[in-house]
């Protein structure tokens, strides 16, 4: 019989190995939810800009429950820029990573980037030590 993960137990440790499947899967609800949060946030504050912007009637632009609408997010993306649409872009992309079992991983060097990590910073695919030795690497050449 399995063992319920106690929340309380589960280690921070970035090098862990052999986290339990359960652990995994409340993990992947957790990110996947904290992921959808994060581009609802950008999409309301984008469809605010365009509101703003564009003096739209407010009844022509789909309530919340149509921003998970695949046509919608893809015109409203086409109008973002900058900033938020790369954010998006690397929401989507953590999200796909999330689904591929990828997102516990550093992209370069393969070791667990930390669930203390990912909380700060969702999109990342990098651990620690790669992301300092690339932000190292692009003040050298800047
Ligand atoms: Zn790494």
């Amino acid at each position: 019989m399995a063992t319920e993960p106690q929340i309380g137990d589960l280690r921070e440790d970035p090098d862990f190995e052999g986290v339990p499947d359960e652990v995994r899967e409340i993990r992947t609800k957790e990110f996947r939810q904290i992921l959808f949060n994060e581009r609802k946030r950008i999409m309301s504050n984008a469809r605010r800009t365009l509101t703003e912007e564009m003096t739209v009637d407010q009844d022509d632009l789909p309530d919340e429950m149509d921003l998970a609408s695949a046509d919608y997010n893809q015109s409203l993306s086409f109008r973002l820029r900058g900033r938020e649409s790369h954010l998006l872009g690397k929401i989507e992309e953590a999200l796909e990573r999330l689904d591929d079992g990828d997102y516990w991983r550093c992209e370069e060097c393969d070791a667990w980037i930390g669930f203390r990590r990912l909380r700060a910073r969702p999109v990342t695919k990098l651990c620690i030590v790669c992301k300092e030795k690339q932000e190292h690497r692009e003040r050298a050449y800047a």
